[in-house]
């Protein structure tokens, strides 16, 4: 592996421990690693995170922050955070835990960054996530629901009593959240990454003949050689014809702008779908959602689901009605969000290149509907792969 000087920068940006993202010292070289493709999200915490351990990094991506596409989901997001539900899986809280403690750094002990970021708190009970149930599953009853309240050691959590619930709602609970302005959100990042030393190139990366193709393409607009460095793919969708993955599909989430900034994060969950309300502070306007439809690649705002969604909103945040008891839409939009049946992919591959060169992969993609939850963590795992890697090359 070629060595190259670490980045030499001062870089204190996600605050994760830096004991568990550097296992070697910063006095030593280490080899780089190039990110190919980055929505400036995933890919971009992953770089700032290599950034900050020391690592060259280069940012190849299709979007830039700005750019809208159904291609590139991340600006789309309502980009809240809400707990894992899954009690069983202490990995999962794990994400969490890093989430809430970096965005909760962030708001307390640099709020100018937060505010420059789009990362907003919302330390007042906020309702946020699965908080309405109509109808809840057994484990929500209140005798059982405790044991699904684990998030109570990062976040303050109220469960609602009766009185306090809406006409048809059997369940409630309140607690502490984050929002981020997705498109602000992107945009810091990007610009960290620059100031951080790394390198960010818009680019298309050919991607019909799988992933050694893509690394050829990537190292040969680069300038370099493949075998020497290491390659993160985090594509998104790209990834599913890319590696192929026949796991990952498309869940389409369509949402609305209307002027006006909610009281609340409020959302409600019924036997007919999703209803959400997500306030973009100091922006003058909310975020209404959603649909959670698996397998549609549809990315036309439809009429029909337009109207259900300001329907169904209009109950959850009444204060931005007009007169004639309807919202002022902005605008109406959709995004594809990356599932994965299994989850998000997180793990090296070594790709055979031909004429016996090998190169290392390392996989990030599969995020769904919490890439922004789970960037952090995200991030971490690629830094401990390469540092797996770098070891390996060392050894
Ligand atoms: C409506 C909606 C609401 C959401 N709400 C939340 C939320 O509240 N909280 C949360 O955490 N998450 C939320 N998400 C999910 C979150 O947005 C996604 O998990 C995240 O954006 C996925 O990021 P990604 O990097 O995997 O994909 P993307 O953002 O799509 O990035 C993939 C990038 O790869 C590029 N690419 C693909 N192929 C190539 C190639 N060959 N060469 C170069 N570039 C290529 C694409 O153009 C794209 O820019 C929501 C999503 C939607 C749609």
């Amino acid at each position: 592996m070629t060595r190259n000087s670490k980045s030499g920068k001062n870089n204190k940006y996600f605050d994760i421990p830096r004991t568990s993202l550097q296992k070697q010292s910063l006095g030593e070289a280490y080899g780089p690693a190039f990110i190919f493709e980055a929505d400036l999200l995933l890919q971009a915490a992953s770089a700032l995170s290599l950034l900050e351990a020391g690592y060259t990094v280069t940012v190849i991506s299709e979007h830039l922050p700005h750019d809208r596409s159904l291609s590139y989901t991340s600006p789309w997001a309502g980009a809240i955070w809400g707990p894992s539900w899954d009690t069983s899986d202490e990995e999962l809280r794990q994400w969490d835990r890093d989430i809430v403690k970096c965005w909760g750094e962030m708001v307390d002990d640099r709020p100018d960054e937060a505010k420059l970021a789009g990362v907003h708190a919302s330390r007042n009970p906020v309702w946020k996530g699965p908080q309405y149930r109509e109808n809840p599953p057994k484990e929500f009853e209140r005798d059982n629901v405790e044991e699904l309240l684990w998030f109570r050691e990062i976040t303050t959590v109220t469960i609602l009593s009766t009185s306090d619930l809406p006409p048809g709602v059997k369940f409630g609970l309140k607690f502490s959240s984050f929002c981020v302005n997705s498109p602000i959100y992107l945009s810091y990042i990007s610009s960290r990454i620059e100031s951080l030393g790394g390198t960010i190139i818009q680019s298309v990366l050919e991607s019909d003949s799988g992933l050694s193709g893509l690394v050829k393409d990537a190292a040969s607009k680069l300038k370099v050689e493949a075998q020497d460095y290491v390659f993160v793919n985090a594509l998104g969708m790209g990834a599913m014809k890319l590696v192929p993955d026949d796991k990952m599909f498309p869940t389409r989430g369509k949402t609305v702008y209307v002027e006006g900034e909610a009281k609340n994060i409020t959302a409600r969950l019924g036997d007919w779908g999703l209803a959400y309300v997500i306030p973009r502070r100091g922006s003058g306007y909310t975020l209404l959602g959603g649909s959670q439809e698996a397998g549609n690649w549809n990315g036309e705002p439809d009429t029909n689901l337009t109207a259900s969604i300001l329907k169904n909103c209009a109950k959850l945040a009444p204060e931005l009605l007009d007169e004639n008891n309807c919202f002022k839409v902005i605008s109406r939009q959709v995004g594809l969000r990356p599932s994965r049946t299994g989850g998000v992919r997180l793990e090296a591959e070594i790709v055979e290149m031909g004429d016996l060169v090998e190169v290392d992969v390392i996989h990030c993609y599969g995020h769904g509907g919490g890439g922004y939850e789970k960037s952090i963590t995200s991030g971490k795992k690629v830094v401990q792969l390469v540092d797996c890697i770098n070891n390996r090359a060392k050894a």
